[in-house]
């Protein structure tokens, strides 16, 4: 299944509700550019890729991905989504993304270390703070980023921490970006839930994926009152239809533990805890989780999705015709980037804003950015659905800064 053709069907039904021309249209079918390399680290092999998918609004910016099912459909359509959730949230930025194939899991730090440096030498010359911009996603993090960092800075001879986000504290980065995602999403699940779920006490909410977007998403959702009634990671779910303790279940998963080895609850595939009965199911694992198999068994009212691309195009339909409300992936996970953004900004002034501040302009952002989602969403009768409200938001802007341009 190709998931990068299910965003060109996404795109004609933009096309259709937008009137856009075909020839205006080519500017969104293709990336611009494609980058891959067969690394070779001691005879092993590493396929790797970074893809700028627009420049349109800005130099490349987009996460590193590092895990065993890693393909160019996924980096393209990754980085696809990345330049319409740049251009919905009115960052400066186009879109890229990038990945290697290879089981990080089965990796020693020292290899990580040298696989994360071969691909800055492999791609460095694409790479820049008016290039483009990667940042963490599945499965790296800040100790990468630090190398990538570090190797980069070999290679073009200059201090340039404004190359990369989501970096320490020490090298440039910025305290909000560690929970910044969840921040964005949690920003988001409350202004749904004051449309569509106002004065509705103990929600229940289910969490698909408990690393950097699901267990920070999980922890703010309970603290505010949520009732988190199942949680999974790779391994499996589990299901308290009381409520989890994520508090203690976050300890637990952070001392190295599967979620599935908590006690107390009912252990449950990832299958099950899809189709569980919940008024928010948060999708924060990976993509093609909600297909045409399963969608029809969604008992969620709502979904949120963390996760890029955790619904494919056929299941879009069942679930619209469910009536269940989806937050789109390129608004509900903007908060990373948006964030990376401050981070970018700062590295390039030498200028160090106030954390409050920055806490403040991400609320106002998230608040303003699902406004126009939402009112695009009136605006057409509530006929179409939030995510053809984003896409066709994000559409425009790149149209709009590529006509400027004059390119088309
Ligand atoms: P992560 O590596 O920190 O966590 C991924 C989590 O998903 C882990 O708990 C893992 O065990 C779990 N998982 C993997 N396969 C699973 C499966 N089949 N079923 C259930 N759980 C599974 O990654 P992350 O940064 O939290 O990213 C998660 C998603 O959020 C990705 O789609 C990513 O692109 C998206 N996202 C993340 C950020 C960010 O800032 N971290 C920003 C935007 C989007």
């Amino acid at each position: 299944m190709s998931i990068f053709n299910d965003n060109l069907e996404r795109l004609k039904e933009i096309q259709v509700l937008e009137n856009i021309s075909d020839a205006d249209m080519k500017a969104l079918l293709e990336p611009v550019q494609v980058n891959y390399k067969e690394m070779e680290i001691d005879g092993k092999k590493y396929p790797a890729w970074r893809i700028i998918y627009s420049r349109a609004i800005g130099p490349g910016k987009g996460g590193i991905r590092y895990h065993q099912d890693v393909s160019e459909d996924e980096v393209k359509s990754l980085a696809f989504w990345m330049a319409l959730k740049n251009s919905l949230a009115d960052i400066p930025y186009g879109g890229a993304k990038g990945g290697i194939k290879f089981n990080p899991k089965e990796a020693s730090q020292k290899e990580l270390e040298e696989i994360s440096r071969t691909y800055i030498d492999n791609f460095y010359e694409y790479l820049g703070q008016d290039k483009d911009v990667p940042a963490p996603d599945v499965y790296t993090n800040g100790q990468i980023m630090s190398w990538m960092l570090d190797e980069f800075e070999k290679k073009v001879g200059h201090h340039e921490p404004g190359m990369i986000t989501g970096k320490p504290i020490e090298l440039g980065g910025i305290a909000l970006r560690g929970d910044a995602t969840a921040q964005g999403g949690y920003l988001v699940t409350k202004e749904l839930v004051n449309k569509f779920l106002k004065g509705q006490t103990g929600i229940r909410v289910i969490v698909q994926g408990f690393g950097n977007a699901g267990l920070f998403m999980a922890e703010k959702l309970a603290q505010d009152g949520f009732k988190v009634i199942a949680v999974s990671d790779s391994k499996g779910g589990i299901y308290n239809k009381e409520g989890l303790d994520i508090k203690d279940l976050a300890k637990f998963k952070n001392e190295g533990h599967a979620v599935t080895e908590y006690k107390s609850g009912e252990v449950i595939t990832n299958a099950q805890l899809l189709e569980l009965d919940t008024d928010i199911l948060v999708l924060a694992a990976l993509e093609n989780q909600i297909t045409k198999d399963n969608a029809s068994n969604i008992k969620a009212k709502y979904i949120v999705e963390l996760a890029n691309g955790p619904i494919t195009y056929d299941a879009d339909k069942i679930l619209a015709e469910k009536k269940i409300i989806i937050v789109p992936d390129i608004l509900a996970n903007s908060g990373g980037v948006i964030v990376s953004y401050f981070e970018w900004a700062q590295n390039r002034t030498g200028q160090i804003l106030d954390e409050e501040y920055l806490r403040d302009l991400l609320g106002k952002k998230m608040a303003r950015n699902w406004g126009r989602v939402y009112d695009e969403f009136l605006a057409h009768g509530e006929k179409i659905t939030l995510r053809q409200a984003a896409y066709l938001i994000a559409v425009k802007r790149i149209l709009a800064a590529e006509k400027f341009r004059g390119r088309i």
